[in-house]
């Protein structure tokens, strides 16, 4: 299923950097290399998931173009990365959706799925422009219509994550090598947590040639601890509905309020400077055909956190019915592109950094 050209280019890139092994000291992507002498599609997708993209090894390399050997590691290894979520993905049809016009596909789907709920709403008898003083959002969308709907999504995008991920794994195991242990998975997991690797050889990140800010690890951090803190607050309002029985909405300074806006304040930090960021980032790091890909993640993560932050602000006002659908539409739309696009490389970059854990043994 992978494309023969994209693959050839890969096993040209590392075969080149087999030999010269330059850039080893800069992050996990060399050390995995060199324990190889040939490279497989599933080996380059491995070897895909543990690139950062820091643009490090294209800055130091003396065969980069217009060099005729022509090496972009950052590049390649972004066009394999991105062609695996394709690959992995399930099912598989859906795997090109958000290739090219990622950005207007996600937007699209999140407008279709608003005018949806807008429709349901109304036909339900929903309060959608009716004052609602106590800003009680079941009576805008039942729970139990609220439960149904997310209850079902989120099983879905659970099961089609956890079978790209088991798919992802497989391939990467191809070679037969022993089974993680627990030290090998506290290890992936902890250079996961920390980005460990993010900033290469130095103490902050590349972001252009000759230009280091810690800005990329910091809205990278902002971005995943903030989603941890959105889902810890509505596990913990899940926890108040169904086993105390204390419905919302909540007051400011109970903990899911509390979680919420934590959370939702990073969501729009991260995502808001991972986009600025990407505006200022050198053309040269990135795979051309997969922009939207990446982005349409972003741009659904920040818009379902603004939407929900003005929901909470808005609660006791007319505006509350409708700034609900939209938000919950935005919500509906992220989860459902969750295991199509960037959300995905976070499993399967823990999965590649407890797969060097395993390789490396040993070693640091
Ligand atoms: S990126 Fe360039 S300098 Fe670095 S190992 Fe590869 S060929 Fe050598
Ligand atoms: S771009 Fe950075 S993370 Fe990726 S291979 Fe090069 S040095 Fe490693």
């Amino acid at each position: 299923m992978w494309p023969l050209e994209l693959v050839r280019e890969g096993q040209h890139v590392m075969t080149v950097c087999n030999a010269c092994r330059y850039c080893e000291q800069y992050c996990p992507v060399f050390p995995a290399m060199e324990r190889r002498l040939t490279f497989t599609a599933q080996d380059l997708g491995y070897l895909a998931s543990l690139c950062h993209n820091c643009g490090e090894c294209l800055y130091a390399c003396q065969y980069a173009p217009p060099h005729e050997f022509g090496i972009n590691v950052p590049r390649t290894l972004a066009a394999i990365r991105l062609r695996s979520y394709e690959e992995y993905c399930w099912p598989r049809a859906l795997g090109g959706s958000f290739r090219r016009n990622g950005v207007v596909a996600a937007l699209a789907l999140a407008a279709a799925l608003i005018a949806f709920m807008f429709l349901a709403a109304w036909l339900g008898g929903g309060r959608l422009f009716a004052p609602n003083p106590q800003g009680d959002f079941y009576a805008v969308v039942p729970h139990a219509a609220m439960v149904a709907l997310f209850g079902a999504v989120g099983l879905f995008v659970a099961a089609a994550i956890a079978i790209g991920v088991n798919r992802f794994w497989r391939d990467v195991q191809h070679d037969g090598r022993s089974s993680p242990g627990s030290g090998d998975v506290a290890r992936g997991l902890r250079d996961a947590l920390t980005l460990r690797h993010l900033h290469g050889s130095g103490p902050d990140c590349t972001s252009n040639e000759e230009e280091r800010s810690p800005w990329r690890r910091l809205f990278h951090h902002a971005t995943f601890y903030g989603f941890l803190l959105c889902f810890a607050s509505t596990t913990v309002a899940a926890i108040y509905h169904s086993v105390f029985g204390w419905h919302a909405p909540y007051p400011y300074t109970s903990i899911p309020v509390l979680l919420g806006t934590a959370g939702g304040t990073g969501l729009v930090i991260g995502p808001a400077g991972l986009l600025a960021l990407r505006r200022r980032r050198d053309p040269a790091l990135t795979a051309p055909d997969y922009g939207g890909l990446d982005e349409s993640f972003i741009v659904l993560l920040l818009l379902t956190s603004i939407t929900g932050l003005a929901l909470l602000v808005l609660r006791d006002s007319g505006l509350m019915g409708a700034l609900l659908v939209v938000h919950l539409g935005f919500v509906l739309a992220l989860f459902l592109t969750l295991p199509y696009g960037k959300f995905v490389h976070g499993f399967y970059r823990t999965a590649a950094l407890v797969k060097h854990a395993i390789e490396g043994r040993g070693t640091v």
